[in-house]
């Protein structure tokens, strides 16, 4: 992409509406627009960060066995009714009349949609277990919506649910995305803490939030340090293995959020215990028959005996991430985007825009990067110098060349690692094979 063409409005100011660093950049980077309170439009910026988190979900979701579909956001109101939902939700559920008069909403979740399914389409032992996600758009009329995307009321999640005939086969699917959403986090170059979270009427302890260590998350956290070296399963994982032991490991040691963690407990760490703030970015839940025992989603059992499904839901909060991302990963010039997650590999920048040899230069090397796969934006504009190197760092790409007429002369370019700073002279035919080999 060449910036001179690119929909990319940053701002040099901070917005004075946003309170945390990641709302404050994700407005000065031009990556999403407040359309109302709480419901934001993404700018192409914005955009590519968001399909690249939503990619990697994806692929640790099939990965993990999860099959994809696509439910609607707009669901009818009976479904809600059938579970007792739809009462107890209250003023956090967007409820719409339709022409003819029919309840409907803005789905906050989909329990009940995705029950209706497979209770219409699974009758026996045999089609179990199965497990299914999508990623779609929620509403939720939060009383507070606050810190950009991170507390929205319009906000992307990705929500996977499991069916199983039994207990045991359950928490086989649960143990699953356990191990899922560790990968997945440290994918995104964040540590996802499991903490024990609440289980309602439903008991047991297979109910965990996921969080991430910021000093601007919502919830008080008291984490063993271990937590944060446990290794991460590999991609080599197999996920038809017995995946208990990980999950054992993971839950052996102190983690809690301020809701679920009791005034002295784990003191006996002493400084081991950290006391921090966290940002919930999934919450893993098994809740057995809660929905398939009111809206009659049963099967056959080996005996020919009919039983209500087992479910579990999973949730992982894939707008919001980019939130936390930037919490995790910035500084005082801007975003630091890990890798994986970047909208562009590489800022190239042309920094004498007009002079012939210049401009030859920077069009190849972005010709052949962007042809090698490696995404690229180049600074062609006419801006001075100084405000290009600023504008590159506010928008954190992880590597900035610089071409510039000087360097030019020799044969060289100048590269800078974003997140350390670290600048070294790379000569300009290298320049492609030092991103793409
Ligand atoms: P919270 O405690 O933050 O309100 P929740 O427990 O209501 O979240 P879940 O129903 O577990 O959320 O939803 C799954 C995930 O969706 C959460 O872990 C979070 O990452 C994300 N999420 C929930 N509410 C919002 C929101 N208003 N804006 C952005 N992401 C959200
Ligand atoms: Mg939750």
């Amino acid at each position: 992409m060449r910036l001179s063409q690119y929909f990319l409005p940053t701002l040099k100011e901070n917005p004075s509406e946003a309170q945390i660093v990641s709302h404050r950049l994700m407005l000065r980077a031009g990556m999403v627009r407040q359309s109302s309170a709480g419901i934001y439009s993404w700018l192409p910026m914005g955009l590519r960060v968001l399909r690249n988190i939503e990619k990697i979900v994806r692929e640790e979701q099939d990965r993990a066995g999860c099959q994809e579909i696509l439910m609607p956001t707009i669901q009818p109101a009976e479904l809600w009714q059938k579970s007792g939902r739809y009462d107890d939700y209250g003023k956090e559920m967007l409820r719409i009349t339709d022409r003819h008069g029919r309840d409907m909403l803005y789905g906050p979740t989909n329990e009940e949609q995705i029950t209706d399914i497979v209770r219409t389409e699974i009758q026996s032992y045999k089609d179990l277990p199965k497990m299914l996600y999508h990623i779609q758009w929620k509403f939720r009329d939060e009383v507070r919506p606050r810190f950009g995307i991170m507390r929205g009321r319009e906000f992307l999640m990705k929500d996977s649910y499991s069916f199983d005939l039994d207990f045991e086969s359950s928490k086989r699917a649960y143990n699953k995305m356990f191990v899922a959403y560790l990968r997945t986090f440290d994918r995104l170059g964040l540590r996802g803490i499991p903490m024990q979270a609440d289980t309602g009427p439903i008991g047991g302890d297979l109910s965990h939030e996921f969080l991430v260590l910021a000093e601007t998350g919502e919830s008080g956290v008291f984490v063993h340090k271990d937590l944060l070296e446990f290794d991460i399963p590999g991609d080599d994982i197999d996920y038809d293995d017995d995946l208990q032991p990980i999950v054992d490991k993971w839950t052996s040691l102190y983690a809690a959020t301020d809701e679920k963690h009791e005034d002295g407990a784990g003191a006996e760490l002493g400084d081991k215990l950290l006391e921090a703030r966290g940002i919930e970015v999934g919450h893993i839940f098994h809740f057995g028959s809660k929905y398939s025992e009111p809206m009659g989603a049963t099967v056959m059992d080996k005996n020919g005996d009919t039983v209500p499904l087992q479910m579990g839901s999973y949730g992982i909060g894939v707008s919001r991430l980019i939130g936390a991302i930037i919490e995790a990963s910035h500084d005082d010039n801007g975003i630091i985007w890990p890798e994986s997650v970047a909208p562009f590999k590489v800022g190239l920048i042309n920094l004498k825009s007009g002079d012939e040899a210049c401009d030859a230069t920077c069009d190849k090397i972005y010709n052949e990067l962007n042809a090698a796969g490696c995404e690229t934006l180049l600074d062609d504009t006419s801006e001075r110098a100084g405000g290009k190197f600023k504008n590159m760092d506010l928008i954190g790409l992880p590597w900035q060349v610089v071409i510039g007429p000087r360097g030019l002369k020799n044969g060289m370019a100048e590269v800078k690692n974003r997140a350390t700073g670290e600048k070294i002279d790379v000569a300009i035919d290298q320049i492609v094979a030092k991103f793409t080999a």
